[in-house]
């Protein structure tokens, strides 16, 4: 295929055309990535993840489909040495997700999708509904039943239709139902690709240089991928000198990457397995699409996986609370995650701890949520 932006799948290698809607790997089923991006240049006329266009996959730039996200900002903890926040809950819709569902509804906007199907725990589920309307695109959002109530408030604001997953089944079964394209974000490759613009901001606004650890929260671990894959493109283009140690937080109670980094597995099983529930729901993800890929991103990035109980994520939310950051329990794991392996010795050195939502999301009460939906 052509040099420049094409599809491939991170299964079988297969390579896709980018001129069509298209979910996964149409030779396996395999999830896709974009092939073929440049980290740069940095186009200072626009913000967040439109600074970085080069890295999205995007053809036309006429169909950007912008809220004015914001490069996020870099606060450090009081008391804590060496530790600082990434506040990434400070976007449109109050979450990280806004950075790659941005690029997800451009792409489509590009495809010219009148309606689309999304299926989230909640805060994609919001953030797909908010771009969908600056679009002028219909959404569908499938919800497991356990989304609390201030997420589904959320999304019906913004004009979309929400479907529970116990009674219609599958996102894809929906849209094909209703005629529409599915391009779920965890599938998405476009979702991937905006997350990716997290390293360079990162890198900005750290004086050019990677904090020695980067903090996630990790459910389906979209985002710690991203975080790794645009900081390698900034390695291999000369603008990184050394690729930051990624921890990845997960809830005990569903930790299938965790359980597979400790076993030396190279993906997660198959077949999730149905556990107790977590107040942090935004990292309750049984089944990964992509396991593999963020097992293989921790590896390579020398990294660790830690899992916290729900216990200790109230507490380091309410820590965090209680110097003025408001967030919610999914990015208190994080806190949680590296009080945790600094206890054991690990990630002592720099640490960058990503805050990916804001507790304005919980504030009915965070809803425990199940694992294995
Ligand atoms: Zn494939």
């Amino acid at each position: 295929m052509a040099a420049g932006p094409f599809l491939r799948c991170t299964r079988c290698g297969s390579e896709h055309s980018d001129r069509e809607p298209i979910w996964h790997c149409l030779r396996c089923g395999g999830p896709l990535e974009v092939s073929g991006l440049l980290p740069g240049p940095a186009d200072d006329r626009r913000s967040g993840v439109w600074q970085y266009p080069s890295m999205t996959g995007l053809h036309d730039a006429r169909t950007i489909v912008s809220l004015g996200e914001q490069s996020a900002p870099i606060v450090p903890d009081p008391v804590l040495e060496g530790v600082s926040y990434h506040l990434q809950q400070l976007s449109p819709t109050g979450s990280y997700k806004d950075r790659g569902v941005s690029v997800l509804v451009s792409k489509a906007k590009e495809w010219g999708v009148r309606s689309l199907v999304e299926d989230s725990s909640g805060n994609a589920g919001a953030s797909v509904a908010a771009y969908c309307a600056a679009a002028g695109i219909k959404a569908t959002i499938v919800v497991p039943a356990a989304t609390s109530a201030g997420k589904r408030a959320q999304i019906s604001a913004f004009g979309a239709e929400i479907v529970l997953s116990r009674d219609r089944g599958t996102a894809a079964t929906v849209a094909a139902e209703l005629d529409a394209t599915y391009l779920g974000h965890n599938w998405s490759p476009y979702f991937l690709a905006g997350l990716t613009t997290t390293a360079p901001e990162i890198v900005a606004r750290s004086g050019g240089r990677a904090p020695q650890w980067i903090v996630l929260p990790v459910g389906a671990g979209t985002l710690l991928l991203g975080v790794h894959r645009g900081m390698k493109m900034l390695a291999e283009a000369g603008h990184l000198a050394e690729l930051p140690r990624l921890l990845a937080v997960q809830a005990e109670s569903c930790a299938p990457i965790a359980d597979a980094w400790r076993t030396g597995a190279p993906d997660v099983p198959a077949v999730p397995v149905s556990r107790p529930v977590s107040v942090a729901e935004g990292i309750a993800v049984p089944a990964p699409v992509r396991g593999a890929e963020v097992l293989a991103a921790i590896r390579e990035s020398n990294g660790a996986c830690v899992t916290v109980g729900d216990a200790g994520i109230t507490a380091a939310t309410r820590r965090l609370a209680l110097q003025g950051i408001f967030a919610e329990p999914t990015s208190g794991a994080a806190l949680a995650g590296l009080q945790k392996a600094r206890t054991r010795g690990t990630a002592t050195g720099s640490a960058l701890v990503v805050i990916t939502g804001t507790g304005l999301k919980t504030l009915g009460g965070a809803t425990p949520a199940g694992c294995g939906r």
